[in-house]
């Protein structure tokens, strides 16, 4: 059963990458996030493999955990893989590349942001040029930070946010709210004022382990967005781009694009998807976020709102925390066997698309 392949823990999801990984045959090398630990005091690390010939021209990177708390589902599809008869029969001259727990901090402490309160996926900008603006932050603002979760107050935040969504719409509400903003080390989707070290190490296993490959596909697994248990193909894409007449080629007629405007998600500054087509240059690539929806959008921002609110003020012992911590959770990943099954079952649909594209 896949749903066995899901885990409670990033130290379970771990092991269970690790065993896979093991009884496939493969090597793992491990990083180790010292710049932070776990909550209980763990030593954070990420782990990385490749099946299949290291040298093939055509290369797939899975990616799991951009967004800590999301990595449940990423780790669980990458772990599934690894089980199932699918890696014993990887085609020449292709390789898959699995980057476990790209952001260990925010699996172990059930957070999507790093470290720093960084999203990550909002961190892989030029940070030598003028940082992108967020032109509706400042108004925003007070929707996302409050200063506390009684009733009264997170109603009151919610309905400012509604009465902005009926001025400006909601397209662009969602966009104020969750394209990326780099002034406010303390609120949401902050995108930092440098590379984190979750940056660092995608752009290394870009760079050493995909680089050479002549056509590359990157798949980050995302959680938050979306039907229950739907695994959306989300690109960024400009409509014109031929990478994104590639990607509808590669990976099927419903990759949608946040550039198009046909994705759940608004466009964003800063992504997964900007690492890869910058280290890797000229090559014939894809990179899309496998995006599966869990709970309603709301649920999901108000978790993420209360989280934040939590590990600024809040003290993660108290009942409180403890209840904040049960929503974050929940809120990206459903911990249930029908979601987990179907979690997987696009999943694997998905990456045998990538690799069948690959091997024509
Ligand atoms: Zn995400």
């Amino acid at each position: 059963m896949a749903a066995d392949a899901f885990s409670k823990t990033w130290i379970e999801a771990r092991e269970k990458f690790l065993a896979a990984a093991s009884a496939a045959g493969l090597d793992v090398e491990t990083r180790t996030n010292e710049e932070t630990s776990g909550p209980n005091g763990e030593i954070l690390h990420a782990d990385l493999a490749t099946l299949g010939d290291p040298d093939a021209r055509n290369r797939i990177l899975l990616i799991s955990a951009t967004h800590g708390v999301e990595g449940f589902c990423g780790s669980g599809c990458q772990t599934a893989f690894l089980r199932s008869t699918h890696a014993r029969h990887v085609p020449a001259d292709t390789c898959l590349v699995f980057l476990h727990a790209l952001n260990p901090h925010g699996f172990a402490w059930l957070r999507r942001v790093n470290e720093n309160n960084i999203d990550l996926n909002r961190n892989f900008i030029d940070f030598s040029a003028d940082l992108p603006l967020n032109e509706h932050y400042e108004t925003l603002r007070p929707t996302m930070i409050v200063k506390d979760l009684e009733e009264d107050t997170v109603r009151t935040a919610s309905r400012a946010m509604v009465t902005f969504g009926k001025a400006h719409g909601f397209g662009t509400l969602q966009e104020g709210l969750t394209k990326g903003q780099y002034v406010d080390a303390e609120g949401l989707y902050y995108g930092g004022t440098g590379p984190s070290w979750s940056n660092r190490l995608l752009r290394e296993v870009l760079t050493n382990r995909m680089k050479s490959a002549e056509r590359a596909i990157q798949i980050d697994f995302h959680t938050g967005l979306g039907p229950y248990g739907y695994g959306e193909i989300i690109s960024e894409y400009d409509k014109d781009d031929p990478a994104f007449a590639r990607a509808k080629a590669w990976l099927g007629e419903d990759v949608t694009s946040t550039r198009v405007g046909d994705s759940s998600s608004a466009a964003l500054t800063g992504t997964t998807d900007h690492a890869f087509h910058q280290e890797l240059g000229d090559i014939e690539g894809v990179s899309i976020a496998l995006e599966f929806g869990t709970i309603s959008s709301d649920d999901v921002f108000d978790a993420t709102r209360a989280d934040n609110w939590l590990h600024l003020n809040g003290n993660l012992a108290s009942p409180q925390g403890r209840q904040v911590k049960a929503d974050i959770r929940a809120a990206f990943y459903p911990d249930e066997d029908q979601w987990k099954e179907k979690v997987w079952a696009r999943g694997e649909e998905v990456i045998l698309r990538a690799m069948n594209a690959l091997e024509s």
